[in-house]
């Protein structure tokens, strides 16, 4: 069934999930602050609307994809968009926020008369444009049920969490196993390295071994052992760092607020905010190999990496 969508944010990840809505033969009435976002996803058949509001107004459907938590909260709230829309229009959050903030969404959604769900994404702008995303939803059974055609529409795969906030919750979570994981597989190589391990011994052992996990095998920190790794492109995004550090961020803020022994979870954290503000700021996630070989022992001490740079 054809649905009338308001889409607001039609940013990186936005227009091109926006558009896969046209393709699916929704009529979707899209919003953002940018104008050359705006222009894009017109030309992909969106319809301008000339604010958010006038969007939410005519919508079965309201689809924000928005920086942070504090853009849906005023959107929601100060910036009318919830009183702007028909009663019990159904609010669907695929932004990346704090938990806190998407229940604090989900319930100012409610208490305007209307239904929400959180669908935060995994798969990045290239999952965006293929309509091969992974959904994590939060909200009420019959939200999901109705919101799912539309997410399928997006993606490739809608996952049902549990109650309001539960779709960030899983985000936050499998991210800063991701997070985790890509520093130990790095300092793994980079202990590696000076006890003078190759790369391709250390792959070849761990890939097949107990340290098996996807920042090893598919997103490989050193060139070599996976030719498809950013490493090979000198660690060209992929996912950036700055989205990783945000992500961790927010499961630092979930930590912290729910009082849990998560020492790494905060340490991945800070490590990922250091490298995100510094060397990081356009590299993949991976290039923190980088900074933790450039805090280690000197390199006298250590031998060539694999590359034949000095390690
Ligand atoms: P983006 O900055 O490219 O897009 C966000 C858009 O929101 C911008 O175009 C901005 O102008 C618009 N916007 C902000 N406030 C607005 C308002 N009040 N009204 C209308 N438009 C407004 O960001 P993105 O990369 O598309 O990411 C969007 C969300 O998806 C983030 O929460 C991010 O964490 C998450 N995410 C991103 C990726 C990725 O690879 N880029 C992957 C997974 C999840």
């Amino acid at each position: 069934m054809s649905s009338v969508i308001a889409f607001v944010g039609l940013g990186h990840m936005g227009g091109p999930m926006a558009a896969n809505l046209v393709k699916a033969g929704h009529r979707v009435l899209g919003y953002d602050l940018v104008p050359e976002s705006l222009a894009a996803a017109t030309a992909a058949g969106v319809e301008e609307a000339g604010s958010a509001a006038a969007a939410a107004r005519e919508a079965d459907v309201v689809i924000t994809m928005l920086p942070a938590g504090r853009h849906v909260l005023a959107l929601y709230r100060e910036q009318g968009l919830l009183a702007a829309a028909r009663p019990g229009t159904l609010f669907v959050d695929c932004s990346t926020i704090d938990v806190a903030d998407a229940r604090a969404a989900h319930e100012a959604a409610v208490a305007a008369g209307h239904r929400a769900l959180d669908a935060p994404v995994s798969g990045g702008v290239v999952g965006a444009e293929a309509g091969t995303l992974t959904f994590m939803a939060g909200g009420g059974e019959a939200e999901f049920t109705e919101a799912e055609p539309l997410l399928l529409a997006m993606g490739k795969r809608a996952v049902h969490c549990g109650e309001a906030g539960s779709g960030q919750a899983a985000k936050i979570c499998n991210n800063m196993i991701l997070g985790i994981s890509m520093i130990a597989v790095s300092e793994a190589f980079v202990l590696g390295e000076s006890l003078g391990l190759s790369h391709q011994a250390l792959f070849d052992v761990a890939s097949t071994a107990s340290g098996q996990c996807w920042s090893l095998t598919v997103n490989c920190p050193v060139p070599g052992p996976v030719p498809t790794s950013p490493a090979n492109r000198d660690y060209r995004p992929g996912f950036a760092a700055p989205l990783m550090a945000k992500d961790l961020t927010l499961a630092a803020n979930a930590i912290r607020e729910a009082g849990v022994d998560a020492a790494l979870g905060l340490n991945a954290a800070a490590l990922y905010q250091a490298f995100a503000e510094g060397p990081g700021a356009d590299q993949d996630f991976s290039g923190i190999v980088r900074a933790i070989r450039d805090r280690s022992a000197a390199p006298a001490t250590r031998p060539a990496d694999q590359n034949g740079t000095p390690a």
